[in-house]
C-alpha cells in the first residue's frame, strides 16, 4: 500500500472558536482523513476532504458489535513557530495493537504517520495559540460492513480528525480527587484492557457517575480478579512514591500501556531516579500512607500530561495527599519537563518530538 493522499478542497472554512471556549473536543477543523477497508483491496483510497457526517448503513457493525479502536495524541505550537508532535509512531504502534486484540486489519504505520503529518500541516491554523493549548488527534477505525452475524467485518473505515483544545490547568497543576473503585473493574485477564477500544470506555461509564456523585474526579480501578491490586485510573495511568522510589502497576494485559506513562519511566530512568515498575495492592498503599511514606501520587495521559492526585477515597478512608502540587514535588518536575519538551521550550534529550 503505497499510495498518494488524494485531497478534496473544503468549499467553505469553519469560524474558529475563541481560545476561551475550547474545552476538550467540542469543536473539530475543515478537513478529515479517511482511507477504506474491504477484502479485494485492503486498505486503499486514503484521502483528505471536508470534515463531514458520515453515511453508514444501520446494519453497519460497529454499531451492534463496537468493532472499533481509537487513538489520542497532540500537536503543540512551539514559540519558534515549528508544529511538533510527541513520539507519534507509539501511538500508531500501539493501534496496530488494539487491531490485532479486536481483529481488526493491521494498518500501515507509515502511511498513517505520514497521513497525520499531512492532516496537521493542512490545519496549522487551528493549533490554539494559548498557554497549555494544542490540537488534540483523534485516530479511529470502524466496522462498517452491514451484517448482524458475529464475526470479523470484512469491511473498516480508517478515520483521523482533529480538535482544538483549551489548557487542562491554569497556569498551576491543580490536583484531582480520585476514587478508588472496589464494586465495578475495567478489565479482566484475557480480556480488552491493554487496547484502546470503544467498550472499555462505555464499560467505564457507571463507575464514573458513582465517582461523580461522591464527589470525586476520576475512578481508580482495581484489578478484575482480586480487586486487590492498583490498574489505572479512568483515562490516566497512575505513578505512586513510596519513601523515595516512584512505582507504577505493571502492564499486565488489562492496563492500558500509555504513551505519557512510557515517558515518565524513561525521563525518570534518565535523571537517576529510581523506578520501578510491579504489582502493587491498594492495602500497600493504604499502609504507606499510614506510616507516612506515601510521599506523592499522580496520573499521566496526553490530555493533562501529569495530574496530581490530591485525595484518594477508599471505602471509607480519605487519604490526603497535599505535597504532589509542591513546587518541589516530582509531579511538578514531571510536568515542567514533559510540556517543555512537547512546547520545544526545552531540549529534547531522548529525542521525542517529531
Ligand atoms: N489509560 C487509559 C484507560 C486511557 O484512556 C489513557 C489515555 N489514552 C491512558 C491510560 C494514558 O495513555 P496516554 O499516556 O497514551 O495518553
Amino acid at each position: 500500500m503505497n499510495q498518494v493522499i488524494e485531497f478534496v478542497k473544503a468549499d467553505v472554512k469553519k469560524e474558529k472558536p475563541a481560545v476561551e471556549s475550547l474545552g476538550f473536543g467540542k469543536h473539530f477543523t475543515d478537513y478529515m482523513f479517511v482511507m477504506d477497508y474491504n477484502e479485494e483491496e485492503g486498505w486503499h483510497q486514503p484521502r483528505i476532504t471536508p470534515y463531514a457526517p458520515l453515511v453508514l448503513e444501520p446494519a453497519a457493525m460497529v454499531f451492534h458489535y463496537s468493532q472499533s479502536v481509537f487513538e489520542g495524541l497532540k500537536a503543540y505550537r512551539a514559540k519558534d513557530g515549528r508544529v511538533l508532535l510527541f513520539r507519534p509512531e507509539k501511538n500508531v504502534a500501539r493501534m496496530n495493537v488494539s487491531c490485532a486484540r479486536l481483529s481488526i486489519p493491521q494498518i500501515d504505520e507509515t502511511i498513517v504517520l505520514d497521513a497525520i503529518k499531512q492532516l496537521v500541516e493542512l490545519e496549522k491554523d487551528w493549533i490554539p495559540d494559548g498557554e497549555g493549548t494544542s490540537l488534540y488527534i483523534r485516530p479511529f477505525i470502524i466496522a462498517t460492513e452491514p451484517s448482524l452475524g458475529v464475526h470479523p467485518a470484512h469491511e473498516y473505515k480508517f478515520m483521523i480528525i482533529l480538535s482544538p483544545v483549551g489548557s487542562y490547568y491554569g497556569d498551576q497543576l491543580k490536583p484531582v480527587r480520585i476514587y478508588v473503585e472496589d464494586e465495578y473493574v475495567r478489565a479482566v485477564p484475557g480480556g480488552v484492557g491493554f487496547t484502546k477500544t470503544g467498550g472499555n470506555y462505555a464499560a467505564s461509564l457507571k463507575a464514573q457517575e458513582k465517582a461523580e456523585e461522591l464527589g470525586y474526579d476520576q475512578v481508580l480501578w482495581l484489578d478484575g480478579v482480586e480487586r486487590k491490586y492498583i490498574e489505572e485510573v479512568g483515562s490516566m495511568n497512575i505513578f505512586f512514591k513510596i519513601n523515595g522510589e516512584v512505582v507504577t502497576p505493571k502492564l499486565n494485559g488489562s492496563i492500558l500501556g500509555g504513551v505519557t506513562r512510557d515517558s515518565v519511566i524513561e525521563l525518570l530512568k534518565y535523571w537517576n531516579v529510581p523506578v520501578k515498575e510491579t504489582k502493587i495492592s491498594i492495602d500497600e498503599i493504604y499502609n504507606a500512607y499510614k506510616n507516612g511514606q506515601l510521599e506523592e501520587v499522580f496520573g499521566t495521559g496526553t490530555a493533562a500530561v501529569i495530574s496530581p492526585v490530591g485525595e484518594l477515597g477508599w471505602k471509607d478512608v480519605a487519604m490526603q495527599l497535599p505535597h504532589a502540587e509542591a513546587p518541589d514535588s516530582i509531579a511538578n518536575r514531571l510536568y515542567d519537563a514533559l510540556t517543555g519538551i512537547q512546547l520545544g521550550k526545552t531540549e529534547d534529550p531522548l529525542n521525542w518530538t517529531v
